[in-house]
């Protein structure tokens, strides 16, 4: 049997193919995707040449059709047993467990592990003992595909009836929200601790990931949250699902002005904690720029390699004794906690989706992503146009 996948072959080229579909292994499981979300490293990644043809889509959601007798023990499910026709969120990494940053790090961190495998991505899946490889490539690897394979050693959990489809597949950049946040979380009391009722949060950045890093704060009952966007339907979205106290827009206010309105609320000392959520080396500088002394910035837009700006030891870091975090590891634990928000917290969130398409649309749907409208495009790789 066949499946239909969106192939990514080189700069900016996909093209709709038909791979087979492996027979499923005893530790293995066979989902058909309801729902992949495209992510902004999505977006990044398609202006690069992969080294073999490679499904992408690693924010997926999807009901079990086939599970192998042993793949409920070799899988880390949350909400388990799975069976077919239950419907799962997965965590898009999978890591080896034995190599020495494993074992310093703890099995599942992303991006620490020396042989990891990413889902939608194009490291292949090493583990060890009798897995399953990739076979053949392209490999149904990735979300942008009606049907993908589960690896033994995937985190899982299961979907409850009453979440949407639409909902589920925001796992992935709510869990980036919450590590981001959790970097900047300190023990009560120390001069440093940056994130509580008297704080004021800046989060720069309007997309998905700054929204729900906004979203997140609120939750948390941080003191004031003030977000900078640029695009108006975006900010309007952000400040519905965040209730932020106060909006700045980088293309309508200058740096001088979007300081001095944050300076009229933080009795003049800039933000407490700032969490750059966009991928440009500016917004970066102008993150440092706004952060207070004793202040906390969280670097988490420039995953990618931005173009590069000035920064100055004594004045950015040291006269400010700021402190500075770079986030790409993500853990199993915050997909957790994300996963949990989502049940309790997360109705309304699906209405990050501003764009959506089947397999056939997707090269269009992501030139779209510059529209002023567009926050988060979502692929129904059945058909289907939903959002
Ligand atoms: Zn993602
Ligand atoms: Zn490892």
């Amino acid at each position: 049997m066949n499946t239909n996948a969106s192939v990514f072959y080189g700069e900016n080229q996909f093209s709709l193919c038909e791979i087979p579909i492996p027979q499923v292994k005893e530790d293995g499981i066979l989902i058909q995707v309801n729902a992949a979300g495209i992510c902004g490293s999505d977006l990044h990644i398609r202006t690069e040449k992969p080294p073999f043809p490679v499904v992408l889509g690693h924010e997926v959601t999807g009901t079990v059709t086939a599970i192998g007798s042993k793949a409920n023990e070799a899988m880390y499910i949350s909400g388990g047993p799975l069976k077919e026709g239950d419907r799962l969120s997965l965590y898009p990494t999978v890591t080896c467990g034995r190599c020495r940053s494993c074992l310093e790090f703890g099995n599942g961190a992303y991006s620490v592990c020396d042989k990891p495998f990413g889902y939608g991505d194009w490291f292949p899946y090493q583990g060890s003992g009798d897995y399953p490889r990739l076979e053949g490539v392209p490999a149904i690897t990735g979300g942008f595909a009606q049907y993908m394979y589960l690896y033994p050693g995937t985190y899982l959990w299961k979907v409850p009836e009453d979440m949407p489809d639409e909902r589920a597949v925001i796992l992935d950049p709510l869990a980036v929200a919450v590590r981001t946040v959790e970097l900047a979380q300190r023990c009560p009391g120390v001069l440093e601790n940056c994130l509580d009722e008297t704080k004021t949060a800046l989060v720069i950045g309007d997309g998905a990931i700054g929204t729900l890093v906004a979203f997140y704060l609120r939750l948390l009952g941080v003191g004031q949250i003030v977000v900078v966007g640029g695009r108006e339907e975006r900010m309007k979205t952000c400040k519905e699902l965040s209730h932020a106290d106060l909006l700045l827009n980088y293309r309508t206010q200058s740096i001088e002005e979007r300081c001095e309105l944050l300076y009229e609320r933080t009795h003049g000392m800039g933000a407490d904690v700032v969490f750059q959520c966009v991928g440009t080396g500016q917004a970066f500088r102008e993150g440092l720029q706004l952060l207070r002394r004793l202040g906390t910035l969280v670097e988490c837009g420039n995953a990618m390699k931005p173009s590069p700006v000035t920064f100055d030891p004594f004045e950015d870091l040291c006269a400010k004794h700021a402190t500075l975090v770079g986030m790409t590891v993500n853990t199993p634990h915050a997909f957790h906690k994300a996963f949990t928000l989502l049940k309790d917290r997360g109705k309304g969130l699906e209405r990050l989706f501003t764009h959506s398409c089947g397999l056939d649309g997707l090269a269009e749907t992501m030139d779209r992503s510059s529209d002023s409208s567009y926050m988060k495009g979502i692929v129904y790789p059945g058909g289907g146009m939903r959002a």
